[in-house]
């Protein structure tokens, strides 16, 4: 695991820039990464850049992969406090 951590999800969207002569006018589509996340009770997103991407996507990993052990480390806490050894 890395030592980046980034909470939030990633969303791959295509579509044109507008530009009449670009090639995504003629149906090749640009590819752009999102990174939504809710921010105090509202969602936000970034556009990630191209050079970011691999970084971006291992800390979303990193982020969920310590989410869940920390909720399996919670979960065993609850069990352990909800019936206790007499
Ligand atoms: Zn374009």
């Amino acid at each position: 695991m890395g030592s980046w951590f980034l909470r939030g999800t990633l969303s791959e969207r295509s579509g044109k820039c507008g530009k009449p002569t670009c090639h995504c006018a003629k149906g090749e589509l640009h590819q752009s990464l999102y990174l939504v996340q809710s921010h105090g009770g509202k969602p936000r997103q970034l556009c990630v850049p191209r050079a970011w991407q691999p970084r971006i996507r291992q800390a979303v990993d990193d982020y969920q992969q310590w989410q869940r052990l920390l909720e399996e480390v919670s979960e065993r806490e609850w069990q352990r406090l909800k019936e206790p050894k007499r």
